[in-house]
């Protein structure tokens, strides 16, 4: 029986929080310190990039790690408004979200840009939390394991290290709607995954850490993070808050 990887929980503020907002990192970085973290398990929070400074400063040595929601794949060079893994890293950054489907919606980020995103962020010592997950339609048709095979197949690059890779399962019709999968469909979608991850890097695909996300509540973590093969959380809406972020992390 292979050794679960630690568990991961991860907070994705997406484009919320100004300065004021730091103060929910400091709140969670108390709980953290008061309580700490069942399991073992790592704690993240991902805000955007103009707070990453900030919020490492307030999170001090609380042990939470923080992130960025994206990186270029480039390295520097002339592309406005973008920030380079590099960056991330230089601003105290530990892990970088690549290809949630938002940015797969808004900006047309194909799988081999995300893939091209992931290895930036390997190279550079980051650990990318590389996002996958059907819509609606795709759920609804009976697609939903090969969308999610071909997209873990695309996106996740080469000869990567496999406890320097995390992925994050999120339907993208229970991103911000409340609604979430089964159990069993999230323990299926779960088990298919690793199953792919383990017949492309053998037992390392073991070590892969496997989050789910999508409308994850303090009031269902605990049945999901139960899930087999779930090995925590990547959250939107609940990890504004740090009370509701702190009970979700305390549901692992
Ligand atoms: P949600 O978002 O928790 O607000 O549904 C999850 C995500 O998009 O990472």
């Amino acid at each position: 029986m292979p050794l679960r990887p630690i568990p991961l929980i991860a907070g994705n503020w997406k484009m919320n929080g100004v300065t004021a907002a730091l103060a929910e990192a400091e709140a969670l970085a108390t709980l953290v310190a008061t309580h700490g973290v069942a399991r073992g398990g790592e704690v993240a929070l991902c805000p955007p990039a103009t707070l990453l400074m900030a919020m490492r400063e307030r999170l001090g040595r609380s042990g939470i790690a923080t992130g960025g929601q994206d990186c270029h794949a480039r390295a520097s060079g002339a592309h406005t408004g973008d920030i380079s893994a590099a960056m991330l890293k230089d601003a105290g950054a530990r892990f970088v979200i690549v290809g949630h489907s938002e940015r797969r919606a808004d900006h047309g980020e194909t799988d081999e840009a995300v893939r091209e995103k992931a290895a930036a962020a390997v190279a550079t010592d980051l650990i990318p939390i590389v996002c996958v997950g059907e819509t609606e339609s795709q759920r609804l048709s009976g697609e939903a394991v090969r969308v999610v095979e071909r997209q873990l197949d695309g996106s996740i690059p080469d000869g990567v290290p496999t406890e320097g890779i995390v992925i994050a399962y999120e339907p993208v019709w229970a991103i911000g709607t409340g609604l979430t999968p089964t159990l069993a469909d999230i323990a299926e979608m779960h088990e298919a995954i690793r199953r792919r991850l383990v017949e492309r890097f053998g037992e390392g695909g073991h070590s892969v850490r496997i989050l789910y996300g999508g409308s994850l509540k303090p009031g269902n973590a605990r049945e999901i993070l139960a899930v087999d093969n779930v090995d925590g959380g990547l959250v939107g809406g609940a990890s504004l808050l740090a009370k509701d972020f702190f009970a979700i992390i305390s549901a692992l």
